[in-house]
């Protein structure tokens, strides 16, 4: 048999579906946006990156996981494919049993195997934006079809338009709460009602830790409910990629089965078990991220050119009232302070904050405030 030829023949080898797909936009590593600013403002070289775009833990992990990388030994070793010590561990955590677990690389991964567990080409996803843009990129990998359902004027819920929009098609919809960038959550009333569609409905809690907020324990009363969390905010392990779900006990199964075995490394393995082992440090640092979005909250709402939203996750976003939230953006950055902006449907000239340690709340006001005296004296 001969070979394909590559060229323009290698188009037919590509899902036609896959050859529209825009990709994920994801947040540049902090080195290239350093090289690509324009750092010609005197003295600005010599100052520490401010890193407020990507929601990361600005404590980091727990000083037992650095112990524990440290000293592991057992590298040329594949881990444990069904990962039955860490999804013990997760089950106390959860208070529900290692049945209902699946763990994943990173909490994308999760979202990507429920896409892979469910959708058939042509079946229909809701998302509710503005929202985390994963849910887009793990439906269209899938050969799913995207439904936008625009969230209300305070990005709330619209759950009659969410009802409307369902067909025979509709499988999932999927819920960030609290929801990156909004922040807000939803209430366990307004789940129970999508719960009662029968679609699967995925309740992303990524920041669960921060808004203290949960839906686990309605996972055993509904098989259609998938809980989705991740060791990348509260535990500081973003790098690692340790992320999971809470599922029934048999969709568990069936995600179990479709499953890489080895999609959770030796070390994000042991810096999950090691996180949990130190809850009580690592809470105590989600303690401090909440009172810091609280006092930078309060200084925002001083600046007269943005309008702060009320967040539970570890994030703020902020309405541009006065400007352009890409330059704003641009000037952030050529001070070495690095936030993410939005302009497009639904979110219109915003920019995104994450909220890092006080100095870092004290480089970002002092930059936000440079920027607001320039555009005043113009
Ligand atoms: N869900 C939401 C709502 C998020 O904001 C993020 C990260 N930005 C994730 C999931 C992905 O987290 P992970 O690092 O576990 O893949």
């Amino acid at each position: 048999m001969k070979a394909r030829k590559t060229g323009s023949g290698t188009r037919d080898l590509i899902r036609p579906d896959l050859l529209q797909l825009a990709g994920y936009t994801a947040v540049d590593p902090v080195e290239r946006l350093v090289k690509d600013g324009n750092m010609g403002q005197p003295g600005i070289e010599s100052r520490p990156t401010v890193k407020l775009d990507a929601n990361e833990n600005p404590y980091g992990p727990s000083p037992r996981v650095l112990k524990a990388i440290a000293g592991s030994s057992a590298l040329h070793v594949y881990p444990d494919a069904e990962q039955q010590n860490l999804r013990t561990a997760l089950g106390d955590y959860v208070g529900l049993g290692a049945e209902h677990i699946v763990v994943g690389n990173g909490s994308d991964d999760i979202l990507d195997l429920i896409t892979r567990l469910t959708l058939e080409p042509g079946d229909r996803v809701i998302n509710c934006t503005p929202t985390f843009g994963m849910y887009k990129f793990v439906t269209e990998v899938s050969g799913g079809v995207l439904v936008e359902v625009p969230r209300s004027d305070h990005y709330g819920l619209d759950l009659d338009a969410i009802e409307k929009s369902i067909d025979d098609r509709t499988k999932i919809v999927f819920i960030a709460s609290p929801n990156n960038p909004t922040g807000n959550t939803s209430s366990q009333d307004e789940i129970v009602r999508l719960l009662e569609t029968g679609l699967a409905v995925v309740v992303d809690e990524a920041y669960f830790e921060f808004s203290g907020q949960t839906m686990a324990s309605l996972v055993p009363d509904y098989d259609n409910l998938m809980v989705v969390r991740t060791f990348s905010k509260w535990a500081g392990l973003a790098g690692v990629r340790v992320g999971y779900g809470i599922f029934s006990p048999r969709i568990a199964g069936y995600i179990n089965q479709i499953k890489q075995p080895y999609n959770v490394s030796v070390f994000a393995q042991m810096a999950a078990l090691e996180s949990l082992a130190d809850r009580d440090y690592l809470m105590a640092n989600v303690k401090a991220i909440i009172r810091e979005r609280e006092r930078l909250f309060g200084e925002i709402e001083r600046l007269d050119f943005l309008r702060p939203m009320p967040s539970e996750g570890n994030y703020i976003l902020c309405d541009v009232t006065r400007g352009d939230a890409g330059r704003l953006y641009e000037r952030l950055k050529e001070r070495r302070v690095f936030v993410r902006y939005y302009d497009r449907p639904n979110l219109r000239n915003c920019i995104r904050i994450s909220v890092g340690k006080p100095e870092d709340t004290e480089a970002l006001l002092e930059a936000l405030r440079a920027v607001g005296e320039e555009n005043d004296a113009k």
